[in-house]
């Protein structure tokens, strides 16, 4: 009997899976195994919402496995001997598994399938996580699209050309599932502490049906998505991040709602979907991203801002409230809207004239959604370093952004509390109240809420400055 080994990495479904598709029609039998990674969770702190997900979504698998007899094996260590012993205790004849995009998953594949094939065991990877990869879509000179807008229109065309406009799927044969001989399920309650992390719930539960609960909501919004998309307190968009991050749901899924009609909504929301094929696609063909600018003669930037700000920043205490409010939510919940991300991005490069290495670097932390390749990407863009950026010289004004965006200053008020008696007008720049305004909405600057970290004017000029100096 053939036996193959399928490693489900961030791709935590049964359905549509490429790997896994193939190994159940190709083997008799085959096994499922994810590794949580202490090269990964080794520097994380003690509580971290992402591990929970992870874990409800792993649960959903095993759950479903066992429901058919069979079960997936949970490890922890590194995956470069925990995958190799699996392997050699299971006495399979084939690894499979879907291909990862970042610098530190193609080193760990190579070793695992130099191991592995000196060993005699055949190594097989797949296209899944995006439609088109690396350097399938190239221009008439043959190289890869560095600029979104050609590269989204030559990707119509590649799928027009290679799947007819028909979004392909994977199918699941469950008579192929190995027996289960696990002993040890992840639904085990003292899961998080055998990895020596405490539980902490995100706001979205992880798993193939909730991510197509959401999927199914946003069947209802996404006619009005190019209009509402940009305000946060409306809360009208997929939050289709976190579990397309950890492939609980796959980019077909995405596509296929995305192209069942013409309607604005539809093509503008599909269009998002292709800039994450089209960041995956930046970083496998440019890894240098990962540590410097897409664009080297922004790497001579000298950074004027300091950790005051920086941490002023990363509390949502820089007296700006749009700012303030969008990372309270990101610190409490995980989750940033698109247009806040944008906002405080820019102001951390453009205001408070920070690194924007640095709030990479908080965001990947923090963020549920967290990929390196959309968040390198959506930080380069703002910061003006990236591909297809916006010019250094357009710096967004926050108080302009919260008035056209959060009019109400609806998302301020859920999260700062504190400025909730201020005006329509006063809320999006409380340090305009003069003391019988502050008295008013009972709130003192200084005291109750701060006063702006910086000059906004001021160091705006500062930005400008700092930029034509270093790329000069
Ligand atoms: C500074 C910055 C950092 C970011 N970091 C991340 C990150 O770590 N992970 C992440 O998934 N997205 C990131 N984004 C992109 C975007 O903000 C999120 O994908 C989006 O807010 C997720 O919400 P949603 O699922 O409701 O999106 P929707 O608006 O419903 O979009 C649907 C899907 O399209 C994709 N998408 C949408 N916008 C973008 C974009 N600009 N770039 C790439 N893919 C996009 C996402 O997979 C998203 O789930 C970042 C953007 C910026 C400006």
């Amino acid at each position: 009997m053939s036996s193959a080994l399928v490693w489900i990495r961030r791709d935590i479904r049964l359905h549509d899976h490429h790997a896994l598709s193939c190994a159940l029609e190709k083997f008799d039998k085959v096994y499922l195994c994810f590794v949580f990674d202490t090269k990964i969770l080794d520097p994380l702190p003690e509580k971290d919402k992402r591990l929970t997900f992870i874990h409800q979504g792993l649960r959903e698998v095993s759950t479903h496995l066992i429901e058919h007899g069979s079960d997936i094996e949970i490890l922890h260590g590194d995956p470069c001997e925990e995958i190799p012993k699996l392997v050699k205790s299971l006495k399979v004849d084939a690894l499979y598994y879907n291909r990862d995009y970042e610098p530190y998953a193609i080193k760990r594949d190579t070793s695992v399938t130099k191991t592995l094939e000196e060993r005699g065991i055949q190594v097989k990877s797949f296209k899944d996580s995006v439609l088109f990869e690396k350097e399938e879509i190239l221009n008439k000179q043959g190289s890869v699209y560095k600029v979104f807008t050609p590269y989204k229109r030559a990707w119509y065309e590649k799928f027009m050309q290679v799947y007819s406009g028909e979004v392909p799927q994977y199918s699941f044969k469950y008579s192929s599932l190995a027996p289960n001989k696990i002993k040890k399920s992840i639904s085990h309650h003292d899961w998080h502490k055998a990895l020596g992390f405490k539980e902490d719930l995100p706001p979205l539960t992880g798993g193939t049906s909730e991510a197509r609960k959401h999927l199914q909501k946003f069947k209802g919004h996404i006619k009005e998505y190019e209009k509402a998309r940009d305000f946060p307190a409306m809360e009208k968009t997929s939050n289709m991040s976190p579990y397309i991050r950890h492939g609980m749901i796959s980019v077909r899924d995405l596509l296929r709602r995305g192209l069942e009609d013409k309607s604005s909504g539809h093509q503008v929301w599909t269009s998002e979907v292709i800039w994450r094929e089209f960041y995956q696609m930046i970083l496998s063909c440019f890894p240098h991203v990962q540590k410097k600018c897409f664009k080297p003669e922004y790497d001579n930037i000298k950074w004027l801002g300091g950790t005051k700000e920086f941490k002023a920043w990363q509390e949502g205490k820089t007296g700006f409230p749009i700012v303030d409010a969008a990372m309270r939510c990101l610190n409490e919940t995980g989750m940033m809207h698109n247009r806040l991300r944008m906002v405080v991005a820019s102001f951390l490069c453009k205001t408070l004239l920070v690194d924007w290495k640095k709030g990479e670097k908080y965001f990947a932390l923090k963020l549920l959604d967290y990929d390196l390749a959309a968040n390198n990407g959506g930080w380069q863009w703002s910061a003006s370093t990236g591909t297809d950026a916006q010019p250094y010289f357009r710096i967004f004004n926050p108080t302009s952004q919260s008035e056209k965006f959060d009019p109400d200053g609806e998302f301020i008020k859920r999260w700062c509390p504190e400025l909730k008696g201020f005006s329509k007008k006063k809320i999006h720049e409380p340090s305009k109240a003069d003391m019988l305004e502050q008295a008013d909405a009972k709130c003192t600057l200084g005291i109750n809420y701060p006063h702006p970290v910086v000059d906004y004017k001021l160091n705006r000029q500062k930005a400008l400055d700092m930029y034509k100096e270093g790329i000069k």
